[in-house]
This record gives C-alpha cells, structure tokens and sequence, in this order.
C-alpha cells in the first residue's frame, strides 16, 4: 500500500495506459481521480476503484483548472499527476493538415502544460508532488508522425525543465516513453493502415527484442514506481518502455 491516502490524479484515464495506471494507484492505496474527455468511461474505471471520476478536456484552461480546483476541494489535496490524455492523427508530411497538427500539438504539448500548471499549486504549497508524462519511442522520429514525435519530444524537454523548476519544491517531474502498447491507440494505427490488428501485433512483436509487444500494465508499474518513494531522487528522466534499448 505505497499510496495509501495519497491522491492521483490521471488524465486520459478511461481507456489504455491510463485506465491501467489508476487500477495500478488504485491497488496500491490510492484514492485515484480519472479524468477523460467523457464521464462515462471515466466513471467506468473509477467506479470499481472507488474513485472519483470528472469529464476534463486537456486542451481547455477553465475545465482543467476547474478539475484541480474541485481535487483539492473534494479529496484536499493532490499528490501526483499523471498526463496520458492523447490523440494521433499520422499523416505524411505532405499529407498532414493544419488541423492534424493543432489537435496533436494541443491535446499533448498545451495540455500537459494546463494540466502540470494547474497541478503544481497545490503541490508547491505542500512542498510535495510527483508529475509524471507521456511521451513514446516516437520522440525519437517516426514516419507519418511529425506532430506527434514533435509533441513527445516536447514533452520530455518540458519534464527537465519543471524538474529544474519544481525540484526545490520537493516535486519530481519525469516521462515515460512506451513503446508499442496493446490500446485502441495501436488498433486505431492498424486500422489506419488498413492491417489486421492481430498480424500487426505479431509484426510488432518481431522487432522488439524481448520478442513481445507491451500491455498497458508495463507501463502502468513504471509510472507507479516513478510516484514511488523509490525513485524519490530520479527527476528530469524519461524511462523508455519498449521491450529493447
Ligand atoms: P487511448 O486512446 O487508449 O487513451 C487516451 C485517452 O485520452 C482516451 O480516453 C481519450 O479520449 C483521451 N483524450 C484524448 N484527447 C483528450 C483531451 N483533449 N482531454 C482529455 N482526454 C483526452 O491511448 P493510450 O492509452 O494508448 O495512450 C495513452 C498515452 O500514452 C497517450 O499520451 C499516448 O500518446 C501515449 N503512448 C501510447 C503508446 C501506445 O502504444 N499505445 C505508445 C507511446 C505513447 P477519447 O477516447 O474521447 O479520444
């Protein structure tokens, strides 16, 4: 029970990475707060974990500054945040529109940032808080991706620069970068792609070296162990999860 009482707040929460990672928090103490988009996925993962579920749009400052607000207000006080909230919108470069970009760069850059802005203030006060963000094997440059490999790479020059910031604040600020993860993400790419999903699995797996692909749970147990006391001296990091260097 590392996080018992603790209070974790999760964006993207209702579905993949971040649906696991509040199971994650939830088995281990926490009192875990899902956001997502729409309640109702939200409310299906929070409500076998007793948790509290709240509808938040990333990208918009009122809904995420309202959702922190209402956190500290209801709970009293908020011990990490962790920013799964994400989209994917691949095109090649002469194929990617304005709007391809904008909603990626959005949904990840300018979201993450409301969201650690926001959560940094009750943090700050408190002299305590953990942040964690996702960002993917992406970052280090994928075809069909420049928005997003932009953005996940923007995310983890961000965590240094809020480790600096926040660190004497007793806050730690890293990133996870998953590799392929089984979620509706990686099916919404087959698909796209116009590829089984199960033979894309299978292709997948044979490049990575420990010949398997990733389940939401791997990176699950990363993410907690970052929250952890464990990792109480790691901040400005970002631990790959890809199965391989
Ligand atoms: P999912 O699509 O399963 O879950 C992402 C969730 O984020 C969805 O519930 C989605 O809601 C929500 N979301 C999207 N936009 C917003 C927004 N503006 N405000 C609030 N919530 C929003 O994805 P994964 O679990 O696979 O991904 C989680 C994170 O991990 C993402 O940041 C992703 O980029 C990253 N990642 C995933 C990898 C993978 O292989 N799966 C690999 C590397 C990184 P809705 O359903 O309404 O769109």
């Amino acid at each position: 029970m590392k996080f018992k009482d603790q209070v974790v707040l999760i964006t993207g929460g209702g579905r993949g990475i971040g649906a696991a990672t509040a199971s994650r928090f939830a088995s281990e103490g926490a009192r875990v707060v899902v956001s997502d988009m729409d309640l109702s996925p939200a409310e299906e993962v929070a409500k076998p974990l007793h948790g509290l579920a709240i509808a938040c749009d990333v990208t918009d400052r009122g809904s995420v500054e309202a959702m922190v607000g209402r956190v500290v207000g209801e709970l009293g006080r908020l011990d990490a945040l962790i920013c799964c909230a994400g989209i994917i919108r691949d095109n090649l470069l002469f194929k990617m529109t304005d709007e391809d970009w904008d909603s990626v760069i959005d949904t990840h850059l300018k979201g993450t940032f409301l969201c650690a802005r926001a959560a940094q203030k009750p943090m700050v006060g408190r002299k305590y808080g953990k942040m964690v963000f996702l960002s993917s094997t992406s970052a280090l440059g994928n075809r069909g991706q420049t928005n997003y490999s932009t953005a996940k790479a923007g995310l983890q020059g961000m965590a240094r620069t809020l480790a600096i910031e926040l660190g004497p604040f007793n806050i730690n600020v890293n990133t996870v970068a998953p590799g392929f993860i089984e979620t509706r993400m990686t099916r919404a790419t087959a698909e796209r792609m116009g590829v089984d999903f199960e033979a894309f699995k299978v292709g997948a797996a044979s490049q990575i070296p420990l010949g398997r692909i990733g389940q939401p749970d791997d990176v699950a147990a990363v993410i907690a162990f970052l929250c952890s006391e464990d990792a109480s001296f790691i901040s400005g990091q970002t631990i790959y999860v890809r199965g391989g260097p």
